[in-house]
């Protein structure tokens, strides 16, 4: 009997053993999970954290949000796949502050504060992850990210089962980044906004929506590929070393947005993996800049070491 086999047969029907992963993601490849838990609240998260000590065995875990932000190698995940459910996407207002559970999904967040009359989220209407993702990612725009609204979160440790309290500051935030442990599970987080009108916010957040419409692809990506290089812009550094439009298999540079990468219906995520480190190479010869990913690989290797910045410079 495998790890998995043990935790599988301790968790009983409410898991799936070699479930499908493609369909969780917004990229739509990777192959499997070894076992994927579906978690409907917090009573059926912490019967996880206690089958897993029962059962003593330590295996790879994953928590999937909305997937927005993933590549999965075609290969699957061999490990322990979580994904939160309704139990955890409740979102409360109460004055100023905002509670949502780590399964919200930004934009509801995003339109549920603004209708109550705070302001200061907007921008996070036209991203499409989850609170939990967001968090872990300090999701942002180039005016606002999660640190700056976040005052803490609430974690559940999937090892032990321990319920913790983490204020903003004891995260790591950093640019698309964070530090808590991997084995933390954002149950909910709490936001500070400031009063505003509901209406100017109403209106803000289309617009931002329109501006995402004419600027953005829609279809199978993960948003913004790379992250920007300091003081840059990854999508101009693409778009500038005339990538827009360049294939590798089933994936495709987006001629709309030079940063984003679109992948076709059945893709493949070493398709992804192959064009990323194509425009990754292709950007270093041109102008001299390293770009790193800012789309979290699951299972793949690290894109290569390219040397010095301006060893490359021409
Ligand atoms: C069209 C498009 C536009 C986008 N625009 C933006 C943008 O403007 N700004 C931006 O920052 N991002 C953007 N993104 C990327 C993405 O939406 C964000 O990174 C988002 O925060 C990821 O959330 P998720 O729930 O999809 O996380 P996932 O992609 O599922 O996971 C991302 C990471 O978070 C972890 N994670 C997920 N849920 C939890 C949880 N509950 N607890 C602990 N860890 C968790 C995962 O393990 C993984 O490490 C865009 C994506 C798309 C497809």
């Amino acid at each position: 009997m495998t790890d998995l086999d043990e935790i599988a047969a301790r968790l009983g029907p409410s898991v799936e053993r070699d479930a499908p992963l493609a369909s969780l993601t917004t990229y739509g490849v990777g192959g499997p999970a070894g076992l994927l838990a579906r978690i409907p609240d917090a009573e059926a998260l912490h019967d996880l954290a206690s089958a897993l000590r029962t059962t003593g065995v330590v295996v790879p875990a994953l928590v999937v949000g909305l997937g927005s932000n993933l590549l999965v190698t075609d290969a699957g995940f061999p490990g322990l796949v979580v994904v939160l459910g309704d139990g955890f996407a409740q979102v409360a207002v109460e004055g100023t502050k905002v509670l949502a559970g780590g399964r919200a999904k930004l934009p509801v967040v995003a339109r549920q504060s603004a209708a109550a009359g705070l302001t200061g989220f907007e921008w996070a209407s036209g991203v499409p992850g989850s609170i939990g993702g967001a968090v872990r990612m300090n999701a942002g725009v180039h005016e606002a990210d999660m640190a700056a609204v976040l005052t803490r979160v609430h974690l559940t440790d999937l090892w032990s089962g321990e319920d913790v309290v983490m204020e903003r500051d004891e995260l790591g935030l950093g640019y698309r980044s964070s530090t808590f442990p991997s084995s933390s599970v954002v149950v909910a987080a709490e936001l500070d906004l400031q009063p505003g009108d509901p209406a100017a916010a109403r209106a803000a957040i289309k617009e931002k929506t329109n501006w995402r419409r004419e600027n953005q692809p829609g279809g199978r990506n993960a948003g913004s590929v790379f992250t920007n290089p300091p003081g840059g812009s990854a999508g101009r550094l693409i778009d500038e070393a005339g990538l827009k439009g360049l294939r590798i298999g089933t994936a495709e540079v987006s001629s709309k947005h030079a940063n984003f990468i679109q992948v076709d219906e059945g893709g493949r995520a070493a398709d992804v993996w192959a064009l990323m480190d194509a425009v990754r190479r292709r950007v270093h010869q041109a102008s001299g800049v390293t770009l790193e990913p800012e789309n979290v690989f699951v299972g793949l290797d690290p894109l290569p070491d390219l040397g010095d910045d301006d060893e490359a410079r021409p």
